[in-house]
């Protein structure tokens, strides 16, 4: 819309811009298009837009995705939107964006966000929409420019600090370009500007604990102009040492510390023991017969190699309301790495029966003991990975402590979900969650 037709429109829907709401409308159609052109969105990628307004990115992505999920705080303009698109395709709805439940985006194959943000609640908006995992795969953040500055930002420049790093850990920033104040009505007294992120691979950088990495780099840059390891003595009472060996001077300032340093220095308070996994002597598994009668024992790597039968657990954990918790398998792992998967899941070790190693890998993966019903049990077969599989289902109420070397996140989700996401999107999860879903619906729909 020009600059003319949005002014008319607003008469026409009796609404003047909110200052409190971030109320700036883009009027030039160009910049319109360029942006929403910068997500590349095709036919089968689903877009999620926040705070679309009188519509000026949403009718452009409405013309190239599978559908559009808009989220709008003022009911007036909702209205209008519905009013304005009648499209099957579109779903408008009125809330607040802050308290939108984004698993539901897991049961789209592909999903794109879009977003020209109300600059009062830019970075908290930002912060919820990347978390990590995320169902999104791109990410069109239109923001003030000094804080898209600040995602950007390198070490040891003003711009560095917090939200850099926690933005970085796991994402990759491209500034795109700034928005001058003058494409808007009302027009903002700040400029704006374009970014575009990714999601890294997991493994581009070491692993490290997220909540302490998030505490560390806030403890940090807490005090911008004080030495480091002055504000992280607590955390990190031999600073000098472990300065020492990352190469740090023993005086230096948060900003001077690179992502891969902070990354380190995270490393040594909450260290994450990926060793367990690598250098762990290998296990001996029972090798069976069809019938599931015990044959003898053999080595993992050899059971594995040559298809041999044997036997695994699956565990799934279901919450007070319903929701199952699922596992996105540690990065280490040799066997579908970064899948997600039950609950807990494992084979059964020499010397152990099936109810044995569901409550070992129960407090291995999540640090619970508690008791377990076994629900079915699923024959050896290829898709199975020429397991038999004994699953279990339990309830949890309470905190589960994630193994960080096990498991590289998790989440509770509704059933439902997790049925529309199988559909979705098949290569996320791993094979034996598939087959144990399946069984699992069968018995409790
Ligand atoms: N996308 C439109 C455009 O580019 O012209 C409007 C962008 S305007 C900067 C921000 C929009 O976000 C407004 O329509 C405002 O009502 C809406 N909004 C503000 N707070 C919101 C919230 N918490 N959740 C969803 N929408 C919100």
């Amino acid at each position: 819309m020009k600059l003319s037709e949005i002014a008319a429109t607003l008469r026409a829907v009796g609404v003047s811009p909110v200052k409190s709401l971030g109320q700036n409308f883009l009027h030039d159609r160009n910049l319109a298009k360029w942006i929403v052109d910068q997500a590349n969105i095709g036919s089968k990628d689903f877009v999620i837009e926040i705070g679309p307004g009188l519509g000026a990115l949403t009718e452009l992505a409405l013309a190239n995705a599978a559908g559009v999920l808009a989220i709008e705080k003022d009911k007036r303009l909702t209205e209008y939107l519905r009013d304005r698109f009648r499209s099957s395709a579109l779903e408008i709805v009125h809330g607040d964006a802050m308290e939108f439940d984004a698993r539901m985006l897991y049961t789209k194959p592909t999903v794109k966000f879009l977003g020209n943000l109300p600059y009062y609640i830019s970075s908290q908006l930002l912060m919820k929409f990347l978390e990590y995992p995320s169902p999104i795969s791109l990410w069109l953040f239109m923001l003030q420019k000094e804080l898209a500055k600040r995602l950007v930002a390198a070490p040891a420049t003003s711009d560095y600090g917090a939200l850099t790093l926690l933005v970085q850990l796991q994402h990759r920033v491209e500034y795109l370009r700034k928005v001058p104040s003058s494409v808007f009505l009302p027009k903002p007294e700040v400029d704006s500007a374009l970014v575009r992120i990714s999601e890294r691979d997991p493994r581009e950088l070491p692993a490290c604990e997220y909540k302490a990495f998030q505490k560390l780099v806030r403890r940090g840059f807490s005090q911008r102009r004080k030495q480091l390891g002055k504000l992280i003595r607590e955390e990190l009472p031999d600073w000098e040492d472990a300065a020492v060996e990352l190469g740090l001077n023993t005086r230096a300032r948060a900003e001077e510390l690179s992502l891969e340093q902070w990354i380190a220095l995270t490393n040594r308070i909450a260290p994450i023991h990926a060793e367990v996994i690598n250098d762990a002597p290998e296990e001996q598994f029972p090798v069976v017969d069809e019938e599931d009668r015990l044959k003898g024992t053999a080595l993992r790597s050899k059971v594995h190699a040559n298809n041999f039968l044997h036997r695994a657990v699956h565990v799934l954990i279901f919450n007070p309301v319903g929701e199952v918790f699922l596992q996105m398998r540690s990065r280490w792992k040799d066997r579908h790495p970064l899948a997600w998967d039950s609950s807990a899941a494992g084979h059964v070790n020499a010397g152990e029966d099936y109810d044995q190693a569901a409550s070992r890998e129960l407090r291995e993966e999540l640090g619970v003991d508690i008791p377990l019903v076994r629900v079915a049990k699923l024959p050896a077969s290829e898709r199975t990975g020429y397991e038999f599989i004994c699953l279990y289902r339990g309830s949890h109420a309470g905190e589960l402590r994630l193994n960080p070397s096990e498991i590289e996140a998790g989440r509770f989700f509704p059933p439902t979900i997790i049925d529309g996401w199988m559909t979705a999107r098949p290569r996320d999860f791993a094979p034996g969650l598939v087959e144990c879903w399946k069984i699992g619906r069968e018995i409790n729909p």
